[in-house]
């Protein structure tokens, strides 16, 4: 043990952790300083039990929200790490798109806390799938690493090309909730639905927009006979 701590004692004073927000070197490994940490909206679990929606009113803890209850989403949970708003976007947008692969040990150990109860209860955990010709482009997919990481520390099955995005959809921007319904529309697969009957599933992503995405996925998994779809992402956008 005294070895391991020395070696650790060491390591961090040749390669210090940064924090990957304002680049400051923190103790052990990357993550967040915490003058940033404070910066980021933690959901910590609260406001709604099926979307993760934050609620102002205390005495509304633990009810559905009213968005739920007259569109609910065909997932049956989603719980989020924190809101996606400016601070966190620099948390989000380089592990998206700028090759930073390193950034998912520290997204995925948010993200596991956050889910442990269905992370618990699971049987297979999926990443939102990217369609091959955009994997190809893009070289790794950011929720697959999520889902790998997830499952891993939670000692569940990764099944990487179970549920498959069979239509190369055009990036969602600036689409509004009815546009990103449409333009996901059938764009999932199952391959191997006997792989998937019966299971509970966790579902995991980056963000969440207007949980489009997600719930067209769902849709695919439980026409394949899944049990039970729990969502899981990194960020969460508030007022949608
Ligand atoms: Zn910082
Ligand atoms: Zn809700």
């Amino acid at each position: 043990m005294f070895f391991y701590n020395v070696i650790d004692y060491f390591f961090n004073i040749f390669m210090p952790g940064r924090c990957f927000l304002c680049g400051s070197i923190v103790y052990g490994k990357s993550g967040l300083c915490g003058k940033c940490f404070s910066e980021i909206y933690f959901l910590n679990r609260q406001g709604c039990p099926k979307c993760n929606r934050p609620y102002d009113l205390p005495e509304e803890e633990g009810k559905i929200c009213p968005v739920c209850l007259t569109d609910p989403p065909i997932f049956n949970s989603l719980r989020s790490a924190f809101i996606y708003n400016k601070y966190s976007k620099d948390l989000i947008l380089p592990f998206k798109h700028a090759d930073r692969t390193d950034m998912a040990p520290f997204l995925g150990n948010l993200l596991y806390h956050t889910g442990l109860e269905v992370l618990e209860k699971a049987d297979i955990i999926l990443g939102v799938p990217l369609h091959k010709r955009r994997l190809l482009k893009r070289k790794y997919n950011q929720a697959g690493l999520l889902a790998q990481y997830l499952a891993k520390k939670a000692h569940k099955k990764y099944l990487p090309n179970t549920l498959l995005r069979i239509i190369n959809t055009k990036t969602q921007g600036h689409d509004n909730a009815e546009q990103r319904k449409q333009n996901v529309k059938g764009a999932f697969l199952v391959k191997d639905t006997h792989v998937i009957h019966g299971k509970r599933i966790v579902l995991v992503d980056d963000v969440y927009t207007t949980g489009a995405t997600l719930n067209e996925c769902a849709k695919a998994l439980y026409k394949a006979g899944a049990l039970n779809v729990a969502c899981l992402t990194v960020a969460r956008v508030h007022l949608q």
